[in-house]
């Protein structure tokens, strides 16, 4: 049988699976294994399927509790025909921005000067053991470290809640390239890698996905079943809080509807802050995906903020005073995987006897990477 793991740890294919944990990643390894003619079952804790994917309606628009989008590719959109899935595309040309010195910048980051100031590091060789290379080290050759921290800082603050001098470089790059050659031809690789790919969702929001697979496999599946003690043959997918001391942290989601959009960002998909701040960022909903929606926007923070801090903030980065209609906070403790040197030890103090893992416990966050692990 043709079956290649897309878990770390040891699995008996010829005996019954157990798949602990009912979010995507429990279900994407269930839908595997039925493909492939396994015998397995997946137990849910929970009444609900989809884990962190949760998508709800108010009476202003759709509110996401965690995930927004997926990053599009050939192989998910086969993937989400067999699902009988329709993804909708993100509105195009929309502005990101990051919050650097006091304002918001958009792509490339850098002034005029300050790219003609670096230009000539394009031409430098790239590192060539990138294997315990931090983010900051492998691009502070070619950026200048003040660049590297200014730019890579609250870009990827904002999506993984971690600085750059922190963040292996193999953990969020790709790494199919011929390191050793210039910092030029990583430009055109990352390019090719992301030409024509675009985050999607779904009409009624991300928790389609989750729904259209437990379509696929309700047999096998079983709601409001705890595992206390995981069994022989366990593919452990639950949220690695639960098993490791260190190497996550906490991240919370809150949706305000507004009742005027905030002029600045006007046709933007949205905005990241570096470590400085008490946000990671803010996402524009009502502009990203064409649904309706009154004016909505989703702050990620490390803490809860309440109404008047929100407030306060919106009128200092953005000079407009903003009247909420309605507030929707998910937080997520010790929700977020921090792909760094802690997590790397905390895997290998995992119990590998008769068990494997999946979801969280390998690569990124990112649902892409979940859902291409398993179309192999
Ligand atoms: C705020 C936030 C924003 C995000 N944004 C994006 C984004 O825009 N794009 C993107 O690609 N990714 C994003 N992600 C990441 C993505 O949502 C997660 O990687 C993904 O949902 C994780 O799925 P999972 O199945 O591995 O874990 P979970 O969703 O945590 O599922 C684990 C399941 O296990 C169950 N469980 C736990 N313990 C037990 C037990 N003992 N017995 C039985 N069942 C158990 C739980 O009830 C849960 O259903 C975001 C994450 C967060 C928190």
């Amino acid at each position: 049988m043709n079956v290649r793991p897309f878990w770390i740890g040891e699995l008996n294919l010829d005996q019954k699976i157990h798949i602990i944990g009912g979010g995507i990643s429990g279900l994407l390894a269930g839908y595997y294994f039925q493909k492939k003619g396994l015998n397995f079952e997946v137990h849910e804790m929970d009444s609900r399927i989809g884990g962190k994917l949760q998508s709800t309606w108010s009476q202003y628009g759709l509110v996401e509790h965690s995930a927004n989008s997926i990053l599009m590719t050939s192989k998910l959109e086969k993937f989400f025909k067999e699902l009988n899935l329709n993804p909708i595309p993100t509105k195009k040309k929309l502005k990101r921005f990051i919050y650097r010195k006091n304002s918001l910048k958009t792509f490339p980051f850098l002034n005029i000067i300050e790219l003609l100031k670096i230009s000539p590091n394009f031409f430098k060789k790239t590192p060539t053991d990138i294997s315990e290379l931090s983010v900051f080290d492998f691009w502070k050759d070619c950026f200048g470290e003040e660049y590297t921290s200014e730019i890579f800082t609250p870009a990827l603050h904002g999506i993984y809640s971690i600085s750059s001098d922190q963040l292996l470089f193999k953990d969020i790059f790709s790494t199919d390239f011929n390191f050793g050659a210039s910092y030029l031809s990583y430009f055109k690789h990352l390019k090719s890698k992301i030409s024509g790919h675009k985050s999607i969702s779904f009409a009624n929001g991300m928790n389609e996905l989750p729904l259209a697979i437990y379509e696929k496999i309700k047999e096998n599946v079983k709601l409001n079943s705890k595992i206390t003690e995981f069994p022989k043959n366990s593919l452990i997918c639950i949220d690695s809080r639960y098993l490791f001391q260190k190497g996550n942290t906490s991240i919370f989601s809150t949706t305000i509807f507004l009742q005027e959009p905030i002029d600045k960002l006007l046709e933007s998909f949205g905005v990241l802050f570096d470590k400085n701040s008490p946000i990671l960022g803010i996402l524009c909903n009502h502009q990203i995906f064409n649904r309706k929606s009154s004016p909505s926007y989703t702050i990620m923070s490390k803490a809860k903020i309440e109404i008047s801090d929100i407030k306060d903030l919106f009128l200092k980065l953005f000079n407009q005073k903003i009247n909420i209609l309605d507030l929707h906070t998910h937080p997520w403790i010790d929700g977020l995987p921090i792909y760094g040197k802690q997590r790397h030890l905390e895997l290998l103090k995992l119990d590998f006897e008769n068990k494997a893992y999946f979801g969280n416990y390998i690569d990124g966050i990112s649902l892409r990477a979940l859902i291409e692990k398993t179309l192999i």
